[in-house]
């Protein structure tokens, strides 16, 4: 069992595992696949990343069930003799990653956010304490359940096409109805791809302030993110913009950190940013260590004067 299998519903994060399949394929020798489930479309995606294609078609309800995906994966990987499974570590790929190893009997990894391939063996990096040391992972049993980090892995890009063969699976029924589909709260902005990001702290008195942080952020050519407490405490800003542990990954050109103390669980998310700026009223704050250009200050002062350089909404 030496080939791999990658499953994400989600084009962007399929080809993050694509990359990452690469790399395990081009040190191990395995052959790279993909499962889609009832969308032509990624399959389509995913065939021009230059990899073969297993696609399950499934009648009726749509296939939301995480027992019901393990089951589609469990069957995918019996047939292309797949002994490492790659999923993407968000809610929904956590979930299916353990059911399946629990039902292939192997062992599981999630959040991992490195591959080290030596001598055919596999070690997963991950964060442990909160995010203040890196654990070396690797899973003992034959076959592997690997849950990667969404957005730390480069996007594999288009190349010879691969083929698109069809999978006949015999799915459990559901026990779970897909009944509607809302759009989850947010605005849209996507602090991953920003190339320029204004991420805001405590550090900020009252939301008001916020505007001119916008103000910033827009004239730049960016977006606005924030460290955890600004979501979910003072609930100031959708929690797709947090950066960091719980948060996203971002890889910005320039991060502009206002009021951020800099701890741990947040600067995992932001740390291979080029150039990170802070300003914060404390310069013995973790985040004057982190950044490449820090102005001790306080924001009172410095918010309005640097909003007052851009054009007003
Ligand atoms: C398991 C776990 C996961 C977590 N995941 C995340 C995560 O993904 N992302 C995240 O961000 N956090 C996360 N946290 C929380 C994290 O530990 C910190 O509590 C959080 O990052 C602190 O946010 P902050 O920097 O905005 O606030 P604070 O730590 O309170 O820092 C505010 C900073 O603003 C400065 N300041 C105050 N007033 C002014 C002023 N007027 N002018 C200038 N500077 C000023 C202060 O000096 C201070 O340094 C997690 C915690 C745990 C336990």
């Amino acid at each position: 069992m030496k080939n791999i299998l990658v499953y994400s519903d989600r084009p962007e994060s399929a080809a993050e595992l694509v990359s990452a399949g690469q790399l395990i394929a081009a040190a191990t020798g395995g052959t790279l696949r993909a499962l889609s489930v009832n969308a032509p479309d990624l399959s389509a995606f995913l065939a021009a990343r230059g990899i073969d294609v297993l696609e399950v078609r499934a009648a009726g309800d749509p296939v939301t069930d995480a027992a019901q995906m393990a089951a589609a994966l469990r069957e995918a990987a019996d047939r292309s003799d797949a002994g490492v499974i790659l999923l993407s570590s968000g809610r929904r790929g956590k979930e299916i990653a353990g059911r399946l190893a629990q039902e292939i009997g192997a062992g599981c990894l999630t959040d991992v956010g490195r591959l080290d391939v030596v001598a055919g063996r596999i070690t997963g990096v991950r964060y442990a304490l909160g995010g203040a040391t890196e654990v070396f992972q690797a899973v003992a049993t034959d076959r592997q359940v690997l849950a990667l980090r969404p957005g730390v892995f480069p996007e594999a890009p288009e190349g010879t096409p691969g083929s698109v063969q069809s999978l006949d699976v015999q799915l459990p029924a559901p026990r779970v109805r897909l009944r509607a589909v809302n759009a989850k709260a947010g605005d849209g902005a996507d602090i991953e791809k920003a190339e320029v990001l204004v991420v805001v702290g405590q550090g900020l008195a009252e939301q008001g302030e916020l505007a001119l942080a916008e103000r910033i952020a827009r004239g730049l050519g960016g977006e606005v993110a924030c460290t955890k407490p600004v979501a979910t405490d003072r609930r100031w800003l959708p929690e797709d913009r947090i950066v960091g542990l719980s948060g996203k990954t971002c890889r910005p050109s320039l991060a502009l950190l206002l009021g951020v103390s800099g701890q741990v669980q947040f600067t995992v998310g932001i740390r291979d940013a080029v150039t990170i700026v802070a300003v914060n009223r404390d310069d013995q704050a973790p985040v004057a260590s982190l950044s490449d250009y820090f102005l001790p200050a306080d924001l009172k002062a410095v918010l309005p004067e640097l909003a007052g350089k851009f054009p007003g909404p």
